[in-house]
């Protein structure tokens, strides 16, 4: 995969304002049909498609969903995290710990590091787990890095 120049590193389409809640609200599961192996980086890509619904949820509402927030775009990497787990347990009718974000009977993808991205960045997004543009990855850290240099100086 190192021939990409991606590095491998995959991207996971979440619908608005679930993918603002992992970006910003401290939500660190992502509900998912299906299991992954992957284990690593992932960008968080905002989906055209919007669950207008979830946006009235108490629990959307607790994390600071803010349509006016930049991050909170349609079609757009807006954020970066690590896929660090995967829980399958209430896929399996079984029950887990993983907290109120997880739907039970979805494959609960757990995510760690999360970081937002300062602006998103436009691209088109796919259903399941997708490998991104080596380019989008590279406008992703660059972006990332040059945040940090930032916050150090
Ligand atoms: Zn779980």
């Amino acid at each position: 995969m190192a021939s990409t120049g991606g590095d491998g590193v995959q991207a996971i389409s979440v619908q608005q304002p679930w993918a603002f809640a992992i970006a910003r609200g401290g939500k660190s599961v992502c509900n998912q049909p299906l299991p992954t192996a992957y284990r690593g980086p992932v960008l968080i890509h905002a989906s055209m498609r919007v669950d207008l619904k979830a946006c009235d949820s108490p629990l959307v509402q607790r994390a600071g969903w803010n349509p006016r927030d930049p991050l909170a775009t349609l079609g757009a990497v807006i954020a970066v995290a690590e896929v660090v787990d995967v829980c399958s347990a209430t896929a399996t009718n079984g029950s887990c710990d993983c907290g109120p974000w997880a739907e039970p009977g979805a494959h609960h993808w757990r995510l760690a590091e999360v970081l937002p991205l300062p602006r998103p960045v436009v691209a088109l997004g796919r259903p399941g787990l997708w490998e991104p543009q080596p380019t989008l990855v590279t406008e992703v850290r660059t972006m990332l890095a040059a945040t940090a240099a930032l916050h150090r100086s």
